[in-house]
């Protein structure tokens, strides 16, 4: 990829993935000279992302979406089924984004049409320079950071943006430290083609393992993310081609008609892990190196892109008032801004994968009084379909369709 001046830049983003590209973009668009550190997937990523709202309008405003639109399915009505068989079963819960006023709730895209996308755009930005190697060692000083790459290069900034995944080097480098838990289960992906049409409708049906949720690919075609035990997961998805369609639609209830697997199944472990801080030492983290979130409710990358949106919004208002654009004012009000949206999330989540888990009556009975109001109580409805799309605290610019 080409070098473009890649010497001095205010801002050095680590890690290629979908965070750090929008994260990389975003700088780069608001005017910081940025450089992008990442390495090419060791494996193709054969999930899909639905992106709600906001995401796409970022997306939008950072003129990535025009160039991926076509690859994407809207998401225009989600439905929830109560497929636990217990004596607390709740009724069928639909959200249709026509209620809010809104065209669809989101998109659903597969993550290598998302990433091809975000690599282009990154390739033409003139504030953007992309170098693909390893980052070795993250070092902060008291008026910069130097990075230090395994082809030998050494590169200085004002900040780092960490968008280095799971096993974080810069989350190490910070001193940040995180909390984990994991649990019993392990979420299978795959897509698949289908008989009959998905109107736009996500359906998750809510099994006592856990979710199985079919997301809409544009034409007759659907991802899957089906939680299930471990043991089970193991089991199912070293079932060939035929075999695990047929048990796909007897646990989707034909839905669907009649299913046809495509290549490409994915097996993740179920993991919560949030970090303790999200930036210190001139280091911020964005998209997993901060926040781990199980498959459920669609929430992990739309997260990872209001981080990226974040970080820039402050990294760039500080360039635009001659700050120091990774000084510890940016640091604290980007740990501030993103801890509440985070830990909300994924309490929420913890919460329903746990009732879901759960067999103790109490539990079973308050889900279903939960789900019962929302298929009852119109206001309370809305409330909670704004809050999902559009969370009310933690909005950044991006989000808004407003250019930084
Ligand atoms: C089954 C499943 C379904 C999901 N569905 C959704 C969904 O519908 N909606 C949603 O919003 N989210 C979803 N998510 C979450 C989403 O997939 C993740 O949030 C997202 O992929 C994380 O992107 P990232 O850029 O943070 O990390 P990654 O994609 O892991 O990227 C990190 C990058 O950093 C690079 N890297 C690491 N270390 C270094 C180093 N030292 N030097 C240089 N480069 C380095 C890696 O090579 C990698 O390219 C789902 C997750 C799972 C498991």
């Amino acid at each position: 990829m080409p070098h473009k001046r890649a010497n001095n830049p205010a801002a050095i983003v680590v890690g290629g993935g979908p965070a750090g590209l929008t994260a990389a973009i975003s700088l780069a668009e608001g005017g910081v000279q940025t450089v992008l550190v990442g390495l090419r997937p060791a494996k193709a990523d054969n999930r899909t992302t639905a992106l709600l709202a906001g995401s796409v309008a970022a997306l939008d405003t950072l003129g990535v979406w025009s160039m991926c639109a076509d690859q994407a399915a809207p998401l225009r009505t989600m439905r929830i089924v109560d497929d636990t068989g217990r004596l607390w079963r709740a009724p069928e819960v639909k959200f249709s984004a026509d209620e809010i006023g809104l065209d669809a709730f989101g998109h659903n895209i597969e993550n290598r049409h998302l990433i091809d996308a975000l690599a282009r755009r990154a390739r033409n930005l003139p504030a953007l320079s992309i170098i693909e190697d390893e980052v070795v060692a993250v070092s902060s000083q008291a008026d910069a950071v130097a990075v230090n790459l395994k082809g030998g290069q050494s590169l200085r900034a004002q900040i780092v943006v960490g968008a280095d995944g799971r096993q974080s080097l810069c989350r190490g480098a910070a001193g940040i430290t995180t909390r984990e838990h994991r649990y019993p289960q392990t979420a299978m992906t795959l897509c698949l083609s289908h008989s009959r049409p998905h109107h736009d409708t996500s359906t998750e049906f809510h099994t006592p393992a856990g979710p199985f949720t079919l997301v809409p690919l544009p034409g007759n075609r659907s991802s899957l993310v089906w939680v299930l035990d471990s043991a089970t997961a193991d089991e199912i998805s070293a079932l060939d081609d035929p075999a695990l369609a047929a048990r796909i639609e007897q646990a989707s209830h034909s839905i669907l008609g009649k299913l046809q697997v495509e290549p490409g199944r994915g097996l993740f472990p179920l993991t919560v892990s949030t970090a303790r801080r999200f930036a210190a030492e001139r280091i911020a983290l964005v998209g997993e190196a901060a926040h781990v979130l199980p498959p459920i409710g669609a929430q992990g990358l739309n997260l990872g892109l209001r981080d990226a949106a974040t970080i820039a919004e402050l990294a760039v208002a500080a360039q635009r008032a001659g700050r120091d654009v990774g000084g510890t004012n940016v640091m604290s009000v980007y740990d501030r801004m993103r801890r509440a949206d985070v830990g909300s999330r994924a309490i929420a989540i913890d919460l329903l994968n746990r009732s879901l888990l759960s067999d103790f009556l109490p539990v079973q009975s308050a889900r279903g009084l939960g789900l019962y109001l929302l298929d009852r109580v119109g206001p309370l409805r809305r409330a909670v379909m704004r809050e999902g799309v559009a969370p009310a605290a933690s909005q950044p610019r991006l989000m808004r369709g407003e250019a930084l």
